[in-house]
């Protein structure tokens, strides 16, 4: 629960990456258990899916570190999870791929995988590209922490340059859609947002029947960033649209 903002402060990496969070996908029993097993033994802290549309549902839904995927899995091919993830999560994606296929590599590489792996690896070596990618990408969040703007309402942030929401310092999930119509609300604080005008900014549709869209998303984003039994971050005004009051 904390992972995030320890991260943040410790600059010690041992103990950064011994609180990692990885997501393994892969279906071939045996390998997962081991990955898996020498993970948590080097104090990652890990959850094994092995189906492809289960695991692309798992990297979407909470925030990982990193994942490791492998490329033949059922249901959703690993190219086509890392595809899926990479159209709403930056989350650093290792393939795991059991032919020394070029193409595969190249495919993979293409579809936004950070780095791959081939089959059979030793543990040592999938180790040390998980160290290496947690690594780079702490450098690189230091960096844009840097330049960093951040819009604020209540206990609520937007990180603008990395595209990250914390409620009480926790990162929340969203969708693209569900994130620029976050941004848009906090970047317009007491001004009613119409529907129309959030089905333009945000959907970029020019047809205003479809406004029920709006209502939906927001209700996504209300189960996302409110508390149960507290009043909604998000008002709605009848007739008109919805507002965030300070
Ligand atoms: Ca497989």
């Amino acid at each position: 629960m904390v992972i995030i903002i320890i991260r943040g402060m410790i600059r010690n990496v041992e103990k950064e990456i011994a609180m990692s969070k990885v997501l393994i996908i892969e279906d071939e029993e045996n390998l997962a258990k081991f990955v898996a097993r020498e993970l948590q033994h080097e104090g990652y802290e890990i959850e094994v899916h092995d189906n492809g549309r289960v695991g692309l549902n798992a990297a979407l839904e909470s925030s990982w570190d990193a994942v490791l995927l492998d490329l033949m899995l059922p249901e959703l091919n690993g190219l086509e999870v890392t595809r899926r993830i990479r159209q709403v999560k930056n989350t650093p994606i290792i393939m795991m791929t059991a032919r020394d296929d070029v193409m595969d590599r190249v495919s993979g590489l293409d579809h936004g995988a950070d780095d791959y792996i081939v089959k059979p690896f030793a543990i040592e070596e999938l180790l040390a590209r998980l160290r290496a990618l947690l690594r780079r990408i702490d450098i690189e969040k230091d960096k844009s922490v840097a330049k960093q703007t951040t819009l604020e309402y209540r206990d609520l942030t937007i990180e603008k340059e990395n595209r990250l929401v914390r409620r009480k310092g926790e990162v929340v999930d969203l969708t693209k859609r569900e994130y620029e119509l976050l941004l848009m609300l906090m970047e317009n604080i007491n001004t009613v947002l119409e529907r129309e005008r959030l089905l333009e900014k945000v959907w970029n549709y020019e047809d205003p029947t479809e406004t029920n869209v709006v209502d939906v998303y927001i209700r996504y984003l209300r189960n996302k960033i409110d508390i149960p039994g507290e009043e909604s971050y998000i008002q709605t005004v009848r007739g008109l649209g919805y507002v965030m009051r300070s």
